[in-house]
């Protein structure tokens, strides 16, 4: 099992996952090679205090703050951390994900709700267009909880 599939499985508690576009880890130099590919750039999954230094270094963000102010805009974001949908976004224009910074979160039963199902991973995106947009969901339920591709609601309000 790689390290992102360990990590959207709920094994790797104590890391964070940030997706990066190719431009950015161009200019990185080494980075790629600690990092899974996906369709649009890479993923790459590092101890929680070691990703929020690269977050802030790539960003100019600090990643909980980040988090905070992605909150309450849901969107989809892609179960591999992949990318997501903008959620302004419009026919004719431009929104790439620019980077994804996500964590998992054991399951809680004395929290309640989603917690309760299981391990959930939260994912905050930021779009090229300056948006900020966030999901999350439960570990063995990817779609059934969480935001939907092509839908504004999580699953699991309705
Ligand atoms: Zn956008």
């Amino acid at each position: 099992m790689s390290k992102l599939e360990a990590f959207l499985a709920g094994d790797r508690l104590d890391d964070v996952a940030l997706f990066l576009t190719h431009e950015y880890l161009d200019s990185q130099g080494k980075l790629p090679n600690l990092g899974e590919e996906v369709e649009n750039g890479y993923v790459l999954v590092v101890d929680g205090d070691d990703g929020r230094r690269a977050f802030a270094a790539g960003t100019g963000m600090d990643a909980m703050e980040f988090a905070q102010q992605a909150t309450g805009n849901k969107s989809h974001v892609e179960r591999d951390l992949g990318g997501g949908e903008c959620p302004d976004s419009a026919p004719d224009e431009n929104h790439q994900t620019r980077f994804i910074f996500a964590f998992a979160e054991e399951q809680n039963d004395g929290v309640g709700g989603l917690y309760e199902r299981g391990d959930v991973v939260h994912a905050y995106a930021h779009c090229t267009c300056g948006t900020d947009y966030s999901d999350r969901w439960v570990v063995g339920a990817e779609d059934e909880t969480g935001v939907q591709p092509g839908e504004d609601e999580p699953a699991e309000a309705n």
